[in-house]
């Protein structure tokens, strides 16, 4: 329905908007339940290495089972997470869970962690990760960080945190590079190990010559300061064998594995044979 606003100018009546704010009410109450009552699970994406695609780590992503039985994808309610807070509880958890199966898994060289702007605002943050680092006797090396440069991006107490976290000897992964504010100009104030090339430009590669230059040029600049490089989203073998002849050594995507349970972690550790999907 369109209404007259006061000032002469016609809005939108949004009905669907009060739904909107009562339906995130809602889900913010099913979130803190859900906490409680262990609906959280973690799953685990394979990076592997190029061209062979060698398992070299693992990236934890978070799923939300609800007792219905339907699983809720993390971009849904990690924002209502972010809102109420409710993001430091439950990102102490995924901390604490990861660090545990990381202790399982000594042959991996790397698991790694998804950390929100809203965590990184708290300073006990650190002690959180140090913490489920030595509850689990896992060395910090072993643990990688990932964090957004939007999050850091202005400094302030979020990149006091990064610094903080970086000193505890964890490493730190900027995520979805290229994607936020200032993404070249981060990789000077703030300690980074690893940029993860987002996958827009890996949807990019095969379109024009300018695409492919920024791809390459992205590799070249971490490489050259030292820092690991892992395309993201990688979906075809095509997109794999133009991202190894453009300099990159790691990668992580459907073509080589879907996130996947712990269990099928151990068995692929276990066959140490490359990850395949
Ligand atoms: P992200 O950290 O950039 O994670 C990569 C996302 O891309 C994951 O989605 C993964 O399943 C998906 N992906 C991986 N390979 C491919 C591919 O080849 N093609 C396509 N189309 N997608 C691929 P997911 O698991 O739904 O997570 C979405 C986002 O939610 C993550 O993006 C991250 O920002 C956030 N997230 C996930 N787990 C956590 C967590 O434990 N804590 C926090 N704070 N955020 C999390
Ligand atoms: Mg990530
Ligand atoms: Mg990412
Ligand atoms: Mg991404």
């Amino acid at each position: 329905a369109l209404r007259e606003a006061a000032g002469g100018r016609v809005v939108r009546y949004d009905a669907s908007l009060e739904c909107e704010l009562r339906q995130r009410a809602t889900l913010a109450a099913d979130l803190r339940r859900a906490l409680t009552d262990g609906e959280f699970h973690l799953l685990y994406q394979p990076v592997v290495a190029l061209p062979g695609g060698e398992l070299d780590g693992v990236e934890s992503l978070v799923r939300w089972r609800r007792p219905t039985g339907e699983v809720v994808s993390p971009a849904d309610f990690i924002p209502v997470a972010e809102d109420t807070g409710l993001i430091v509880e439950l990102g102490a958890w995924i901390l604490d869970t990861a660090c545990a199966r990381a202790a399982t898994w000594p042959g991996l060289r790397s698991v790694a962690v998804n950390v929100s702007a809203r965590q990184l605002l708290d300073p006990a943050l650190p002690d959180v990760v140090a913490a489920a680092l030595s509850r689990h006797g896992v060395p910090p090396s072993r643990l990688t960080i990932e964090i957004t440069e939007t999050a850091v991006f202005g400094g302030g107490r979020a990149l006091a945190t990064v610094k903080a976290l970086s000193a505890l000897g964890v490493s730190i992964a900027l995520d979805d590079f290229g994607t936020g504010h200032s993404s070249l100009g981060l990789l000077r104030t703030c300690p980074v190990d690893a940029i993860k090339v987002d996958k827009s430009f890996v949807d990019g590669l095969g379109g024009t010559p300018e695409q492919e230059a920024i791809v390459t040029a992205l590799t070249g600049i971490a490489e050259t300061m030292g820092l690991r490089t892992v395309a993201e989203g990688v979906e075809t073998a095509e997109q794999a064998r133009r991202l190894h002849q453009l300099g990159y050594r790691h990668a992580q995507g459907f073509h080589f594995a879907r996130p996947l349970p712990a269990e099928a972690i151990d068995d692929l550790l276990r066959q140490r044979q490359p990850a395949a999907a």
